[in-house]
């Protein structure tokens, strides 16, 4: 569907709100549709996951707001920035609220596109890369390899409180799993893992920075998981990926990083 500025000379303004996924860092990994929605915003507010270099992308004529939230610490309410995003709407202006990733993938896309809706605001979704595939993609993982892993589950380990996974499936489910804001719970992820059954020699890659220059990918075992996130003081962004596909980054990492690091604690 064609991007195109309002037409602002008609009687009613209607401006437009665009939930738009920035991928994980790679300025490359952005789509096109996602690219034109810069180009054509009156407004852009973007949050910590949009890298460095998809934020030069935006035009210097264009205001752009951080309203990003980190772990503890949110720029800006999550109502008030969708009262924002509505208020901006209805003044007639093209809103391009740009996000890391995919906004349906634990981005909270359906939240703010709901409330958009309600309110009668015209507005709509671009997908982007999410991180799980971007980031494994990028340090030689396949998320799925005939006769190693017929699936992939995705699974967010923030929690308002406990962490509440069914962890006897997950640890059961014998193919890929992908833990996003995994690195403050890498210890529940853990023991819930291997108190469950899953084998100690499960294979695990902690993938910090993805698709950024400064990208980290750092490979061992299940038993090994925390001890690695200390030793190696890895930060977020960063995705925990368990299954046995891990192993072929040995033989498919063709990414030639100045900074790659692989290692283990064996
Ligand atoms: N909507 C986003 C996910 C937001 S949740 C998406 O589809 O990718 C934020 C989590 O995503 C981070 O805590 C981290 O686990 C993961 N993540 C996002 N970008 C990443 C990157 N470049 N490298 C590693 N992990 C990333």
């Amino acid at each position: 569907m064609p991007i195109q500025k309002n037409a602002k000379t008609t009687a009613a303004l209607t401006g437009k709100v665009w939930l738009v996924g920035a991928g994980p860092g790679d300025p490359d990994l952005l789509t096109l549709k996602a690219l034109r929605c810069l180009q054509n915003a009156d407004l852009i507010l973007f949050d910590n996951l949009v890298s460095e270099e998809i934020r030069a992308l935006f035009p210097n004529s264009v205001p752009a707001f951080y309203v990003g939230k980190q772990r503890s610490n949110h720029s800006i309410a999550q109502a008030d920035l969708n009262q924002l995003l509505v208020k901006k709407a209805r003044q007639g202006k093209n809103v391009v609220r740009i996000k890391g990733g995919d906004p349906f993938v634990f981005g909270r896309g359906g939240e703010e596109l709901l409330t958009l809706l309600k309110a009668g605001v015209d507005a709509e979704v671009v997908p982007g890369i999410t991180a799980a595939s971007g980031c494994t993609t990028a340090a030689g993982i396949p998320l799925t390899h005939r006769g190693m892993s017929q699936g992939c589950t995705f699974v967010t380990a923030h929690a308002e409180k406990t962490l509440d996974l069914n962890w006897s499936a997950l640890a059961h489910i014998d193919h890929t799993l992908v833990f996003y804001m995994g690195v403050n719970q890498a210890g529940v992820i853990q023991q819930q893992l291997l108190a469950e059954g899953m084998d100690a020699s499960t294979p695990i890659a902690i993938i910090e920075n993805g698709c950024r220059p400064n990208q980290r990918d750092i490979t061992g075992t299940i038993s090994e998981l925390t001890q690695l996130i200390t030793q190696q003081q890895v930060q977020s962004p960063a995705l925990i990926v368990v299954g046995e596909v891990v192993q072929l980054a040995a033989q498919l990492n063709t990414q030639i990083r100045v900074d790659h690091l692989v290692q283990s604690c064996a």
